[in-house]
This record gives structure tokens, C-alpha cells and sequence, in this order.
């Protein structure tokens, strides 16, 4: 037997926390004047900042203008427009950092979360020790000035035409202009014009045909470096839009524009995305969006790992929300970890590692998101003796289960490995090598894009395998010592790789023998990019501290909370019982261990040693919705949470149910299963009852399984049941949400008066229209009624009686997103039965 080490691979790349130092958003202005747009701030702001400025500097108020004698000097000093979103000024990414920048930010977002929208100078930092100021020079163009030195670090340098009449106005939308003082349309220069990495709302991206700008996002450098990195988004003057990497190669395009979305991004439309534009006329062709509210703090960006984001801030949890990704996950980006890493999507964030005999670059690049450097070889290759034909002593080293690099040079007159080693060892530059399903292949230079995909076997739809050619002593070394040769990680994602792959081959043979081919062949079904690690007993003993911090608990188990080394946060479920725990093991492994969605909760890996079952997930800091609707102490789930978690878990159900290649049937929907990550985005768990059909047998299940109070009548009919199960059990949570009680609380079931069962009376006032009254008191009213009655009526749809009434998940988002309406549903006959006191006996429980 394979010897089963817990590789467990080492998150070796958390995003460094943004440290901001953003200054307060007072600006030192003349003593006691309200100036300029100041004097439309309305009353209630103006007693808050005249509050602030009491407690900060005295008689001081917030502009948004700069004007000629009236700079803004770093520190202190900021802009904030008028409506106070945002706010300009100079600002340092990390308190230990020389660079201070000039730029953009929302003033609401706190310091922790500090996120810069825009910065004028990325580029040419201002260093420590020039004192910075914003002030309008001579020309009428806006610049940064040494104030020391008095040299200019930054300038506008446009074509100012009313000299010593010019002013910066920080407008409502973000936009930062430098415009005539006297004729506010006539500007000279905008921000709008210059992004950064973030396209506001209302700002484009692309072409102004006539004049020959091109507005794209450039990513930044790292996470405090400002300075434009390797990544962009571009639109082609058609209007398809373009991620690049250094300009030149493509890693996701959008597709054409459809008047809605484009084709290749769906998902852009939806109630919690902003509205989406495509215009393209005689002068211009580009991308922008609105806001459905004005008020709502939208996030559109490239990040400094290359992926496209659309974040919300919710004031709630005072996180930011990422409603959308592109390219989905960060191994899919071009080049995301640098030349000769292997990149891991099995944990979040991704994880980096470098090939083995390779170290990383730039050590302090890395460490800041900058992976540009990636790895570098340890030992030189041996050239020489291949030049001369005096024998080769370089080695090939075995990485199972990748996706290969994309630029390989197909060799094919080459027609057995051997001949294609013969090939790579024959050619100084060649780095790698690979002999599969598409022949020889040869690599040259450095290598990218490399990713673990797990499985059961290689070179069989889960990737393929890798040589790569190391010197010699790099495989002696390897050979020799345990570890890494160079202690960052090197032969991590190797080794766990190899681990997983052993123990699933030995799980897989296991239920092979018991239960047939149906396990074997999910493993190999697994898609790309998932991957999950094989745990020693021991290290999970060792990360739970004995079992000593109980999560939760439910029928099957207990979940206990781990600590990896490295800040990494698990949550291990221990199944007990031997023959249950064995069901539930499986049950999970083969559903949510083969699948990956932002709504489902991460499987990290598993152990199955002896009769030890454990099941080692990604941890959930804000633990399961009950917790908040049932159980809350203080904080009260705002509505606007509630409605994106109905949606989110709608998503994920949809997912489970259409878009894995199998249907998967959750059968146990309820709010103790739906836990919380950390910006309170919702994630289905516990799949212990789950059950995976192919989808030709989709009505192959009989046998019960669920709780009570959430189970739809077909289980206690006793005829065979459907996806539509867990369609029933999530309109049972969404009146839970709505209510914030529990729909099966004791009184609605004493004296056999089952006529305020929460359900059935939502359905009544559904249709009488007074909808206001049955949400959760402890809202006080602060919801949207719209979306209340919405989700009251998909709720009502879900819990039908008959389950062809009932909509699919797919159609519940759709409905939950605003892009399509529903009908007004009827009373579910038979909850209307039995909640009017008719003798049906089999459902009184729910
Ligand atoms: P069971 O089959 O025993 O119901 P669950 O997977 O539902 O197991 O977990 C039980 C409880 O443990 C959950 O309701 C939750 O409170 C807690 N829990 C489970 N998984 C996690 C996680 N990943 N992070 C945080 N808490 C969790
Ligand atoms: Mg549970």
C-alpha cells in the first residue's frame, strides 16, 4: 500500500492584509465657512461632520473642490463629494511603505477595508519625506507637487485654456474633473478618463472613436504596490470584451453583446448585479453600468490576481460581498502564479506552490500577491554534456493529475515516451515534456498555468502527466530527503496530489468491492480543478486539538473546529457509528467532494483510516442561518442579508440539481445546513443524506431521508421522489426568513389549532396583499416589501403539493433575481387541509 502521508498543502499565499491609512475625511478649509457644494450638504450630515470636525480639528468641513490658492496638502486633508460616497486624497497602502498615493476611495468603507477605486500616480509614488500637495498649478492643470522641492510628481498636463480659471471638482459619481470655474461643462481633464483597476458607475471602458482613447483596467501590481500590474480588461472596438495577460494573451473573453449580457457572461444580469451597458455609436463603443441604487457601494475591478470582480458592501456585516468572478476560479487566469508553480484551487484562495527543484523568485513580491516572478530553478540544467552528446544527466520529474501548459510544441513523428524524453533531454531549452492523449509534446522556457486536478487516475479526463527536467541532484536531493529541498512549499501539491490519488484508489476499491462501480466511476467523474486531500488521523487529532472545540452537531457526527499551521481554519466532521458514519461518509465524498460552488460548502479533504470517517471542510466563521433567524442574541439579520442568502442558496440548489453532470438531490435542506462564510455568503453543507443520480434515474429514490418540518409530502406518500424535495424544503427556509421563527414552533401545533401555522397563513395574506405583517418583527419594518412579497411567493410555489407545480431552483432564481415574475400561487390544498383542522393526521408534525 501506498504510503497515505497528510500532505496538507500549505496556504502559503493569503492576500496580505491591506493595512490603509486613509486620512479622515476633514479637510482643513477656511475657519468656520461652509464652502462651495458644502452648503448643499443637508442638515443631519452636516450636524454629524460638524460633530466629527469638533472631535478632530476644529472648525473644519468637507469640499470637494480644489481651486486655484486652495490645494490639498497630504495628511489630513481630503475631498469628499458632495454626497459624501467618496472621498479623494493622498493615501499609503501599508503604514511601513514609503509610497504615498493620490487617489480615490469610498468614504463610507472603514480602514480596515480599505479598497483605493483610483490612483492618479501608481506609477511615481510620492516617497517619505516629500510632503505632498494637490494644488492647481499655473498652467490650470492639476498637479502633485514636492513641496520641499517644489518639483511636480504628477500633472494632468492637458490643454488648459482658461489659465488661472480652472478648478477640481470631486463629483457624486466618483469622477475627479478638472474643469473651467466659471462654465462647469467645459473640462479639460477627468478621471473617468484613466481608470485604474475599477470602472465606476457611470464610467466607460473602451473607445472614443473620435479622439483615439482607449479606457481599459489595468490591475494593480500587489496589494499595496500601486502600480499597474500584468492584467487587463479591454474592449475590442466590436465590443467583445478581453481579459489579457501583458497585453497580449487572452485568458477569458466575454463573448458578443446581446442588447442584455454578453453571451460568454450570463451571469451579469441578475437583481444584485448593477445594470450593464453596451453602447457602441459613429464616436464611441464601450462598456458601462448604472446602479439600481444610487446609494449602494458597488465594487467593479480587476484584482491583482487577474480576475474580474463584482463586490457589494453590505453595512451589515461591514464586509464586502463578491457577487461575481471571472474567470471563476484563480487557477484559470493567465499565468496566476508565476513560471514553474503548480496552481491549486482546492482551497481559498488558491494556492501557489513551486515545482519541485524550483524556489520562489521574489520572496517579497510573493508575499504580496506579485507572482510575476514566480519560481526559479535551483540547480542549472546540464547542458553542456547534452551539447556535446557526452551523455545527459538531467532527470524528468513525475507530476501527476495537471493541466498541462497551453504552448506545448506537438512533436508528431515521436510515438513512444521514451523517444519524447530523448527529444526534450536532445534540446537545451527544452523544460518539460509530456507523452498522453495527444501524442509528445515538448516544452521550452518557462512554464505556466500548471494545475493540480485530482482523480483517480491520470491522463484520464483529470489531467495529465507532467515531466518536467530538473538537474540530476535536484532528484537525488528529492530522493534522499523527506521535504522540500528549499522549504517553500516545493512538492506540495505533488505530494498531496499523489496521496489523495492513493487513498481515493484505495477508497475507491474499497466501496468498489461493497457497493459496485458507482463510487469509483464519481471520483473519476470529478471536474477540473477539484481537489480534495487525503488526512492523516494524527494531523487531524493534532489540528482539532484533540477534538477539544465542538462546532455543532447533528445525527451523524459531531464537527469540531482545526487549526492547519498556517492560520488556515477547518472544520472536521467525525462521523461515529460505524455503519451510518461509513453512509454518510460516502454520501458526502461523492457529492459535494466532486463539485465546487461559491454556495456550496467547500470539502477540503477526508481521512478514512480504520474505522476512523472524517470529513474536513472549510470553516464558516458566522456559523449556520438558525443560528441568526432562531437564536440571535443581538445583531438581526438585516433584510437585504436575508434576500441575498434566499438567493445564494437558490443558486446553489439550481447548481446541485442542473449544473453538475449528475443531479444531486440534497434531501436535507434546512437552516441548520446552510452555514455562513465570513461576508455572510451562504454555502448548502452537510451532504450526508445527499444523493447523487444519474440523471436518466432521477426518479430512482424511495427510501426516506430529511427532517421533519422541512420534508415534502411525497416522502410520506411513499412514491419516488425528485429534485423537487429540496424545491419544497427551501420554500419551508424561505418563510423561516421571512418570519425569523421556526415554521414548526410548539404553539402552532398545541390544542390541535393549526390555523397560525406560519406557512399557510403568508399563503392567506399573500393573496389578501397584507404581506407587511408577517415578516419578523425585529426588522421594525426596514424591508423591501417588494422583495418580501416575492419571496413570500416562491415560497408559497415551492411548497405545493404537487410537485410538478412547484418550479425548478433554476426558475426560483431567476424569480428571486428580478428577470422573470411569477404568478399569484394557490393555498397548497393539502397544508390548507390540515391547517384548517381537517383530519389529514400523516402531517400534523410539520
Ligand atoms: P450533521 O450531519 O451532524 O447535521 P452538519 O454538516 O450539518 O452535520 O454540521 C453540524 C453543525 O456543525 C452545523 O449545523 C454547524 O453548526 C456546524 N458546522 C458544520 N460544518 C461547519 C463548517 N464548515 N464551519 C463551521 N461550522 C460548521
Ligand atoms: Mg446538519
Amino acid at each position: 500500500m501506498p504510503h497515505l502521508s497528510c500532505a496538507m498543502p500549505k496556504p502559503i499565499d493569503p492576500l496580505p492584509p491591506i493595512i490603509a491609512i486613509p486620512p479622515p475625511i476633514l479637510r482643513n478649509a477656511s475657519p468656520c465657512s461652509f464652502l462651495g457644494s458644502a452648503q448643499l450638504i443637508t442638515m443631519p450630515l452636516l450636524l454629524g461632520l460638524l460633530l466629527i470636525s469638533l472631535l478632530r480639528v476644529p472648525c473644519s468641513v468637507a469640499t470637494d473642490t480644489v481651486s486655484p490658492g486652495n490645494g490639498l496638502v497630504g495628511g489630513d486633508s481630503v475631498l469628499v463629494s458632495n454626497n459624501s460616497k467618496f472621498a479623494l486624497g493622498f493615501f499609503k497602502m501599508d503604514s511601513k511603505s514609503p509610497n504615498t498615493y493620490l487617489g480615490i476611495w469610498f468614504n463610507k468603507v472603514p480602514k480596515s477595508k480599505f479598497t483605493p477605486l483610483w490612483s492618479a500616480n501608481g506609477e511615481s509614488p510620492v516617497v517619505d519625506l516629500a510632503s505632498p500637495e494637490l494644488a492647481i498649478s499655473g498652467d490650470g492643470n492639476l498637479a502633485i507637487l514636492d513641496q520641499i522641492t517644489k518639483t511636480v510628481i504628477w500633472s494632468t498636463r492637458a490643454n488648459t485654456t482658461v489659465a488661472n480659471g480652472t478648478v477640481a471638482v470631486l463629483l457624486n459619481n466618483g469622477n475627479f474633473v478638472l474643469r473651467s470655474s466659471t462654465n462647469s461643462s467645459s473640462v479639460f481633464w477627468q478621471s473617468f478618463d484613466y481608470p485604474t483597476d475599477t470602472l465606476f458607475a457611470g464610467a466607460k471602458i473602451g473607445w472614443n472613436k473620435v479622439t483615439g482613447l482607449n479606457r481599459r483596467l489595468v490591475s494593480r501590481k500587489n496589494s499595496i504596490d500601486q502600480a499597474p500590474g500584468l492584467y487587463s480588461l479591454e474592449l475590442e472596438t466590436n465590443g467583445v470584451g478581453h481579459l489579457l495577460w501583458n497585453s497580449s494573451v487572452e485568458y477569458w473573453s466575454s463573448g458578443d453583446w446581446n442588447g442584455k449580457y454578453f453571451g460568454l457572461a450570463p451571469e451579469m444580469i441578475g437583481a444584485v448585479m448593477p445594470n450593464f451597458n453596451f453602447v457602441k455609436n459613429e464616436e464611441e463603443a464601450y462598456f458601462t453600468y448604472t446602479l439600481r441604487d444610487d446609494t449602494a457601494i458597488v465594487h467593479t475591478a480587476i484584482d491583482a490576481f487577474g480576475q474580474g470582480l463584482v463586490g457589494i458592501w453590505l453595512n451589515s456585516s461591514q464586509d464586502w460581498l463578491i457577487n461575481y468572478r471571472q474567470p471563476v476560479v484563480r487557477c484559470d487566469v493567465y499565468a496566476t502564479c508565476g513560471p514553474f508553480t503548480v496552481c491549486t484551487d482546492s482551497a481559498a484562495p488558491a494556492i501557489c506552490s513551486c515545482m519541485k527543484g524550483f524556489s520562489v523568485g521574489s520572496p517579497k513580491d510573493w508575499e504580496l500577491g506579485d507572482r510575476r516572478h514566480g519560481c526559479t530553478r535551483n540547480a542549472p540544467l546540464d547542458c553542456t554534456s547534452a551539447t556535446n552528446r557526452t551523455g545527459f544527466t538531467d532527470k524528468f520529474y513525475t507530476v501527476q493529475s495537471v493541466r498541462l501548459p497551453q504552448d506545448g510544441n506537438k512533436m508528431q513523428a515521436v510515438t513512444s515516451r521514451d523517444h519524447c524524453s530523448q527529444v526534450c533531454l536532445g534540446d537545451c531549452s527544452c523544460t518539460a515534456y509530456s507523452y498522453g492523449k495527444g501524442g509528445c509534446s515538448v516544452w521550452h522556457g518557462k512554464l505556466y498555468n500548471v494545475k493540480q486536478q485530482y482523480g483517480a487516475s491520470s491522463d484520464d479526463g483529470n489531467g495529465e502527466t507532467l515531466y518536467i527536467r530538473l538537474a540530476a541532484k535536484e532528484l537525488t536531493s528529492v530522493a534522499t530527503k523527506s521535504g522540500a529541498a528549499n522549504g517553500v512549499a516545493i512538492g506540495v501539491a505533488v505530494g498531496s496530489s499523489i496521496a489523495a490519488l492513493s487513498i481515493m484508489i484505495v477508497i475507491g476499491m474499497l466501496i468498489w468491492r461493497r457497493k459496485g462501480k458507482r463510487f469509483t466511476r464519481t471520483i473519476e467523474n470529478a471536474q477540473g480543478g477539484i481537489g480534495i486531500v487525503a488526512f492523516r488521523y494524527v494531523d487531524l487529532q493534532q489540528a482539532t486539538k484533540n477534538f477539544s472545540e465542538k462546532l455543532g452537531g447533528g445525527s451523524f457526527g459531531s464537527v469540531f473546529k482545526g487549526y492547519l499551521s498556517d492560520s488556515a481554519t477547518l472544520a472536521v466532521k467525525r462521523l461515529d457509528g460505524a455503519h451510518q458514519g461509513e453512509k454518510q461518509f460516502r454520501a458526502e465524498v461523492s457529492s459535494v467532494g466532486i463539485i465546487q460552488h461559491i454556495n456550496l460548502v467547500r470539502l477540503v479533504g477526508f481521512c478514512c483510516e480504520g474505522d476512523h470517517r472524517l470529513l474536513v471542510y472549510e470553516y464558516m466563521p458566522n456559523h449556520s442561518l438558525d443560528v441568526h433567524l432562531f437564536k440571535r442574541r443581538d445583531a438581526v439579520l438585516d433584510w437585504n442579508l436575508r434576500y441575498h442568502i434566499a438567493i445564494g442558496v437558490a443558486r446553489g440548489l439550481a447548481y446541485l440539481h442542473t449544473g453538475c453532470r449528475d443531479c444531486i438531490i440534497h434531501c436535507d435542506i434546512k437552516p441548520e445546513n446552510i452555514l455562513l462564510d465570513a461576508s455572510f455568503v451562504p454555502k448548502i453543507a452537510d451532504f450526508g443524506m445527499a444523493k447523487v443520480l444519474g440523471r436518466e434515474f432521477s426518479h430512482a429514490m424511495t427510501t426516506m431521508r430529511g427532517t421533519i418540518g422541512y420534508l415534502a409530502p411525497e416522502w410520506i406518500s411513499g412514491t419516488a421522489v425528485t429534485s423537487k424535495v429540496d424545491v419544497y424544503s427551501y420554500g419551508m427556509v424561505l418563510f423561516e426568513i421571512i418570519s425569523g421563527r421556526k415554521n414548526s414552533r410548539p404553539e402552532y401545533f398545541s390544542d390541535g389549532d393549526y390555523s397560525s401555522f406560519f406557512p399557510m397563513q403568508a399563503a392567506r395574506k399573500l393573496l389578501s396583499g397584507d404581506i407587511g405583517s408577517l415578516v419578523d418583527a425585529d426588522l421594525r419594518g426596514d424591508v423591501n416589501l417588494e422583495e418580501v412579497e416575492r419571496v413570500c411567493k416562491v415560497a408559497c410555489w415551492c411548497i405545493q403539493e404537487n410537485e410538478f407545480t412547484r418550479p425548478t431552483m433554476a426558475e426560483v432564481v431567476q424569480v428571486l433575481e428580478g428577470l422573470s415574475e411569477l404568478d399569484m400561487p394557490p393555498l397548497p390544498r393539502l397544508l390548507n387541509a390540515v391547517t384548517g383542522g381537517s383530519p389529514v393526521t400523516n402531517l400534523t408534525d410539520v
